[in-house]
């Protein structure tokens, strides 16, 4: 599908300004009216060159340098697949469990604009590459409870790309619109969402499990910034019990999941409100503003277009056998949802702590790499999520920005299993290393912290405790054996935190039993 024409100014008188706050939708319309969402995806392959001719398949560069006849539509000129477009659209469509086509069809879209000179968009039409495939999100259920909720896929095809239109940003922007081909026959990818969503949050979920996939198979760097990932999102809303779907208006130009949300509630308010007014939803294409938090008409259904859509001549059909499927089905690295599964099980942590473990893929890869060779992997985890997140946080820090490495971590988390270091210890190392901006390992070094190891000394402090403590005394020996944790913590706390750990746990227990 191709990228959006600019604003028609026509379209700006068409619909009054509501009044609605891009929040979210209030719960009152939601008791009477049930959204329906269907989004479109489009995301750019990371291949070295375009998908029919041999261009280099790059971002931005000097305008009109990254073109050739074939990728200009040049009378005589003729397309050749990129080999590697179809391997990443067959992994994306395999890690979004769709069924892969054996035979499919490259098919001519044809619609005239300035961004693309060929007059056509080679795209895939009644045989796309792959079918009937499907997500899980997390949704909220009538009763709120949260629950995961299967989003089918309808297709997944392969397309290319058009070039830009460039209407600002040159002296005589005012009279003139410039073009740059460089994107012309970027190799893309569509992914049509069955009409499964049911709020704009569900929404949102969708793609940012979508986008996630993506980048965990590596196909796509997802940057929607510089339109690596592109979203158009079909809206319709239905009364409550009602089975037929309502009227859809496709809302386009929107750059941000957030925004997409925003676009969606604003959508649903003017969609009931027109209907409550006694008007009617007419099927048509808006455009997202972001400035003004509003949608606007840009076409309806009876100036859409009309894509004559046939077969692709100079391109055979698309043979992907089911040798070279395993083939591309054995690179499949393990996936988001997968992993998270797997890490919470192995570091006994919960769904959100290994949500953030797993935020990109690198960080997880090294996170494990360097969790293996600690004596406790877990205690890694835990510190990464206990001690590291927050202070990353509070000084607005990424993982990639933290002074504290995960060699740091390993080393920290070695030496707090083996109790050399207390976790009060621990936390002002950590402390000093934000301070500082220094690595664990130079901090540690540097303060070597004291450590009470001594079972004399720590003798003399337990009984102390002991003594101060009858309460607790009796209750231990009464049988309530959880109460040695409180002599622990209080020795720790009057040796301000300098109790050799692993030794204190064994000599507490050894004196609250005899
Ligand atoms: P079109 O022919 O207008 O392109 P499609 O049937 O191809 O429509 O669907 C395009 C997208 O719109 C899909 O993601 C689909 O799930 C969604 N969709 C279809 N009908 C509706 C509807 N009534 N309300 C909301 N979304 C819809
Ligand atoms: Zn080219
Ligand atoms: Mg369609």
């Amino acid at each position: 599908m191709r990228k959006t024409p600019p604003f028609e100014p026509h379209a700006l008188l068409e619909s009054k300004v509501m009044t609605v706050s891009a929040t979210s939708v209030s719960p009152e319309v939601l008791d009477r009216y049930e959204p329906v969402i269907g989004l479109e995806v489009h995301v750019q392959l990371l291949t070295n060159t375009k998908a029919f001719c041999g261009c280099a398949n790059q971002f931005g560069g000097e305008p009109n340098t990254h073109i050739c006849p074939t990728c200009l539509g040049l009378p005589g000129a003729l397309p050749v697949l990129n080999q590697r477009a179809v391997e990443f659209a067959v992994l994306a469509a395999t890690a979004i469990h769709c069924e892969v086509r054996e035979h499919s069809v490259f098919a001519r879209k044809n619609y005239f604009y300035p961004d693309s000179p060929k007059g056509y968009q080679i795209s895939q039409f009644d045989k796309p590459l792959a079918e009937h495939g499907w997500i899980d999100v997390p949704a909220v259920d009538s009763s709120g409870q949260t629950v995961t909720k299967r989003i089918g896929i309808t297709r997944l095809h392969m397309e290319e790309d058009a070039g830009k239109s460039m209407h600002d940003g040159f002296p005589d922007s005012a009279t003139k619109t410039y073009v740059d081909l460089n994107r012309c026959g970027t190799p893309l990818i569509e992914i049509v969402s069955e009409p499964d969503l049911r709020t704009p949050d569900e929404a949102y979920e969708y793609l940012t499990r979508l986008k996630e996939i993506l980048l965990y198979t590596g196909v796509s760097d997802c940057n929607m910034e510089e339109g690596s990932l592109r979203c158009d999102a079909n809206v319709s809303v239905r009364p409550r019990g009602q089975k037929q779907f309502g009227t859809k208006a496709e809302v386009k130009n929107v750059n941000s999941f957030r925004f997409i949300r925003s676009a969606l509630e604003y959508e649903i308010e003017r969609q009931v409100e027109l209907i409550e007014s006694g008007g009617r939803v007419t099927q048509e294409t808006r455009l997202w503003n972001a400035n003004e938090g509003r949608t606007y008409s840009m076409r309806s259904k009876e100036q859409a277009h009309d894509y004559r859509y046939f077969p692709e001549p100079d391109l055979p059909p698309l043979l992907v056998s089911g040798a070279w499927r395993a083939i591309l089905a054995a690179r499949m690295p393990e996936l988001p949802e997968a992993r998270r599964k797997r890490m919470i099980a192995e570091y006994e942590i919960t769904m959100q702590d290994a949500q953030t473990l797993t935020a990109t893929r690198g960080f997880a890869d090294q996170f494990e790499t360097a969790a293996k060779r600690a004596k406790s992997p877990r205690r890694v985890a835990n510190l990464i999520l206990s001690e590291l997140m927050g202070r990353l946080k509070a000084k607005g820090l990424d993982l990639q920005q933290s002074p504290i490495t995960l060699e740091g971590l390993v080393q920290a988390a070695d030496l707090a299993e083996s109790g050399e270091i207390s976790s009060k210890q621990l936390k002002g190392l950590f402390d000093t290393a934000f301070e500082n901006g220094e690595d664990f390992g130079a901090v540690y070094e540097r303060e070597k912290p004291q450590q009470i190891s001594d079972p004399g000394a720590l003798d003399k402090l337990i009984q102390e405790v002991m003594a101060a403590n009858p309460k607790q005394l009796e209750q231990y020996r009464a049988g309530k054996k959880t109460v040695a944790a409180f002599f622990v913590g209080q020795v720790m706390r009057v040796s301000k935190g300098q109790a050799n750990p692993a030794l204190l746990n064994e000599l507490v227990t050894k004196l609250l039993d005899s």
